[in-house]
């Protein structure tokens, strides 16, 4: 079958859930029995998303050959369980650089390189080199922002000409916003429209319109837009805020969307198979009993505190259901524990606490404090990579009796470097090699038969995905091992320590890896299914 390729695009703001939008998509055709591959292509001139604060931009996350790519690949793996690797990402910066290396490598054969159409040029061959690893029949391209921005031009440009040399094959859909001013109670669709025209002057008709807004899409409405944007009032689909974003399939299916997308593209249903989604969307409407959850970090903006921990937060949620509790998540900023420990006290209310990834000294003696209040409260505690480093120095302060010990990363003269700076890395560091460098993606590990991990896996061999620069310092684990840090995973290559367990503690594991991105709605991550478990324990004493 030629390949088909579906480009999503926004209209009127960012944030209205495309990356949902587009792996729920991946998700509807991937059900009716096809090969689907999804792509986000991000206008940024930076690389990779690796060197972006996270609190910013939202999560990296981080695929199996260890591309550290933007949060949207996170959703897209949860919805169709497919891995993603690099070459489901684009961004500006490699188009260019890849464009410039053949340049200076004479692959233009002394011709001008241009913008255009080099430019778009080495953006199709990025997204059908995809499409070719991955043997997609159909293959969905997110792009990022939002139609009118000036960076989103070249990738426009890209796809109108592959529209325009393969137009049985490349699609459109525009998933754009209807705001309903309080003060008019009454939706507008001229947002909505403008867009469409700012599309159209790139050369692009949208084949169809996902309304995002807070509310249904009114049957005027999509009267209004079909008029206006020469558009079958069928291809104009409602999309109004759902329970969970697991339901934003369904929503679609309800209105037909899976039949509406394969009859326009010129292809049949094969089968339908979305019985154990819609079982799972109505369980997890039913739940009434809560768990809650504390998370300890520092990436705090109020505002997209969702953005910034999305692949955690997921998981959390996935267990919680798998569990038949609805997910309480609390934020708790470590910082105000270093100015006052005695609002360490609010971790009694919490019945199991995160401490999730990240970078740099600030806030984390208010995390280390955190790890300590749990370990001697036995409140359930899961530390994600960094939040492994933590519980490690916690411990180590308290074993060895010094406040000393350390992790290399937030006290680079620590006499007790309990955590210490990756041989390999030391040089990068001093060279200021920082994108792209750290211990990234798939690696595995062996686990200690007695341990709570390893009867969590149920396996005593597992993979996870890393992105990491300093390590568990090998001096010190003969120490920290005879007092009470149980040294539950190792990864075999390199003797490098991946899982430490307390001992004397219900449930207090962290682990060197970030479980959070195998973690999949119906298939919830063993470590976050544990931890949950371990947690509904702690409410019911
Ligand atoms: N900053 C720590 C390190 O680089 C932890 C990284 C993380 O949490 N992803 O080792």
């Amino acid at each position: 079958m030629t390949p088909k390729y579906i480009f999503v695009v926004g209209g009127v703001m960012s944030s209205v859930g495309k990356g949902v939008a587009s792996a729920s998509i991946g998700k509807i055709l991937q059900s009716r029995g096809y090969k689907v591959a999804n792509i986000k292509c991000d206008m940024y001139v930076n690389i990779d998303a690796g060197t972006i604060r996270p609190a910013e931009h939202g999560e990296v996350f981080v695929g199996e050959d260890g591309v550290e790519a933007d949060q949207d690949l996170g959703n897209y793996e949860r919805f169709t369980d497919q891995v993603c690797t690099r070459d489901n990402y684009v961004t500006t910066g490699q188009v260019y650089q890849e464009v410039i290396k053949r340049e200076r490598n004479l692959e233009y054969k002394g011709e001008d390189v241009e913008v255009v159409p080099d430019i778009p040029n080495e953006i199709i061959r990025r997204i059908k080199a995809c499409q070719k690893k991955n043997q997609s029949e159909i293959t969905i391209v997110e792009f990022g922002g939002t139609v009118g921005e000036y960076q989103l031009l070249l990738f426009l440009e890209a796809a109108r000409m592959l529209k325009w040399k393969e137009p049985k094959n490349v699609f459109f859909i525009l998933v754009s916003y209807l705001p309903t001013p309080s003060l008019l109670g009454e939706q507008k669709s001229k947002p909505t429209q403008y867009a469409v025209r700012t599309l159209n002057s790139a050369g692009i008709s949208p084949d169809f319109i996902l309304c995002r807004a807070d509310r249904p899409v009114s049957d005027s409405i999509k009267n209004t837009i079909s008029t206006v944007c020469s558009l079958d009032k069928e291809r104009i689909i409602s999309a109004p805020d759902v329970y969970s974003i697991y339901d934003v399939l369904i929503n679609f299916e309800e209105e037909n969307l899976g039949s509406i997308i394969l009859k326009a593209i010129g292809l049949k249903t094969k089968k339908k198979d979305l019985i154990d989604w819609n079982k799972f969307s109505n369980k997890v409407k039913n739940i009434k009993e809560e768990v809650t959850i504390g998370i300890v970090g520092k990436y705090f903006n109020f505002k997209s505190c969702r953005d910034t921990y999305i692949s955690v937060i997921e998981s959390i949620n996935h267990s919680a259901w798998w569990h038949n509790r609805k997910p309480n998540i609390v934020w708790l900023d470590s910082e105000k524990y270093e100015n006052n420990p005695e609002e360490l006290k609010e971790l009694d209310k919490m019945d199991g606490i995160i401490v999730p990834g990240g970078f740099g000294k600030r806030g984390t003696e208010g995390m280390i404090m955190a790890a300590d209040y749990a370990f001697q409260k036995k409140i359930p505690y899961f530390g994600l990579c960094l939040g492994m480093q933590i519980m490690t120095i916690a411990f180590a302060r308290r074993i060895l009796n010094t406040k000393d010990a350390n992790s290399t990363e937030l006290a680079p003269n620590t006499k007790n470097p309990v955590i210490s700076t990756m041989e390999e890395q030391k040089k990068l560091i001093k060279e200021k090699s920082y994108g792209g460098t750290m211990r990234l993606g798939a690696c595995p590990a062996k686990l200690k038969e007695k341990s709570l991990s390893c009867k969590a896996y149920g396996v005593k061999e597992i993979s996870e995905r890393h992105r990491h620069r300093y390590e568990f310092n090998n001096d010190y684990r003969e120490i920290l091992e005879k007092n009470g840090l149980r040294i539950a995973g190792v990864n075999p290559e390199r003797n490098l320590v991946e899982i430490v367990e307390a001992e004397n503690h219900p449930w207090m594991v962290g682990v060197q890896f970030h479980p959070e991105f195998k973690s999949r709605p119906l298939e919830p991550h063993p470590l976050f299914k544990d931890f949950i478990k371990a947690s509904i324990k702690k409410q019911k004493a």
